[in-house]
C-alpha cells in the first residue's frame, strides 16, 4: 500500500490527523475516528482501532503473522496491494525529553467508503 511518512518533533503531542476526504480530526485519545479509517497500527504496542470492514482482513494478517515468524504486523499492513482509494499515513516522532523516545502511528485510510 502506499505509505506517506509525516516526520516531526513532538508531533504525537500537537498533531491531529485531519482525513482527507471528509476533514474529520482523528483523535486517538477519545478514539474518534471517521468512517474512513479502516485501522490504526501503533507498532510498539498494538492495534488503537480496527474498523468493522476491516476486522476480517486483519484477522487474515494476524493469523499469518502467528504462522510466520519471518514476518510481522506492520510489514503485513505496508504491503497490502495498494487500490487508488486506500493508503497508509505513518505519523512518528523523536526526541521526547522525557517519557517515550519515540512514537509511530500507522493510519489506513480508505477513501472509496
Ligand atoms: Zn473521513
Amino acid at each position: 500500500m502506499q505509505n506517506l511518512s509525516l516526520q516531526n518533533e513532538n508531533l504525537a503531542d500537537s498533531f491531529r490527523l485531519h482525513c482527507i476526504k471528509c476533514g474529520h480530526v482523528q483523535d486517538p485519545e477519545i478514539s474518534s475516528y471517521c468512517e474512513h479509517v479502516s485501522f490504526v497500527f501503533l507498532p510498539d504496542y498494538d492495534f488503537e482501532y480496527i474498523s468493522p470492514e476491516s476486522e476480517e482482513l486483519i484477522a487474515k494478517l494476524q493469523e499469518s503473522v502467528d504462522r510466520d515468524d519471518s514476518t510481522d504486523m506492520e510489514s503485513m499492513l505496508v504491503n497490502l496491494p495498494s487500490t487508488k482509494s486506500s493508503f497508509i499515513i505513518e505519523i512518528g516522532s523523536a526526541g521526547f525529553s522525557c517519557g517515550p523516545s519515540s512514537f509511530r502511528a500507522l493510519y489506513g485510510f480508505d477513501l472509496a467508503i
